[in-house]
């Protein structure tokens, strides 16, 4: 029975189409990640993704060609960081990558190669190779700082992903 329960949590705190954590379980754990550091100084990056141009992808393709390139994110996140690292669907088309113990130097370097890594080669789906980009935001602050909480971090990535959208789509805006 308490099998079951904890099966059936994790269902609900899991997005059904990537497999990835849901927004919910995303934000739970940001805040247990916060709360569990110890080390002074050290610091949390937060990224933010946004497909550019998504509803183009469904109207062009197709919807289920589209959920195949929401699968395709999911897995090229998953390649391109630590076993630490957590990726959760905020919802739509948008992610979040949370990197416990990375400061901005490094934060911003897998930032960029996620970026690099969206960019590089079409997405393989049932209707074909469809190429696609995203746009970034990151964020890095210490681990005590009055910005390390969820809404905090999530909005400050926002603010972030909302420059790389205006000026141009694919690049990464970072904030400290
Ligand atoms: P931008 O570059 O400004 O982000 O443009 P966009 O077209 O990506 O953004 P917009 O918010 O206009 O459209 C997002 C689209 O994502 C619209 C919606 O239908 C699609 N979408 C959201 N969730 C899913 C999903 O689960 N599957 C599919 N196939 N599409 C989805
Ligand atoms: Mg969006
Ligand atoms: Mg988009």
């Amino acid at each position: 029975l308490q099998e079951a329960n904890i099966k059936l949590r994790r269902l609900a705190s899991t997005d059904p189409l990537t497999g990835v954590a849901n927004r919910r379980r995303f934000t739970e754990a940001m805040e247990e990640t916060v709360a569990a550091a110890k080390e002074a100084g050290s610091m949390i990056s937060l990224v933010m993704l946004d497909i550019d141009h998504f509803k183009k992808v469904n109207d062009t393709w197709g919807h289920a060609v589209g959920d195949d390139v929401l699968k395709d994110v999911t897995k090229r996140l998953e390649s391109n960081i630590r076993p630490q690292d957590l990726v959760g669907r905020l919802g739509g088309e948008e992610f979040a990558i949370l990197l416990p113990d990375t400061n901005e130097t490094v934060g911003k370097i897998v930032a960029e190669r996620l970026r690099a890594a969206m960019e590089r080669h079409p997405s393989r789906t049932s209707g074909g190779p469809v190429p696609f980009t995203a746009s970034f935001g990151g964020v890095s602050v210490a681990y005590d700082s009055d910005d390390a909480k969820p809404d905090r971090l999530l909005a400050i990535a926002d603010e972030g992903l909302y420059k790389s959208k205006n000026e141009g789509r694919n690049r990464v805006t970072w904030s400290s």
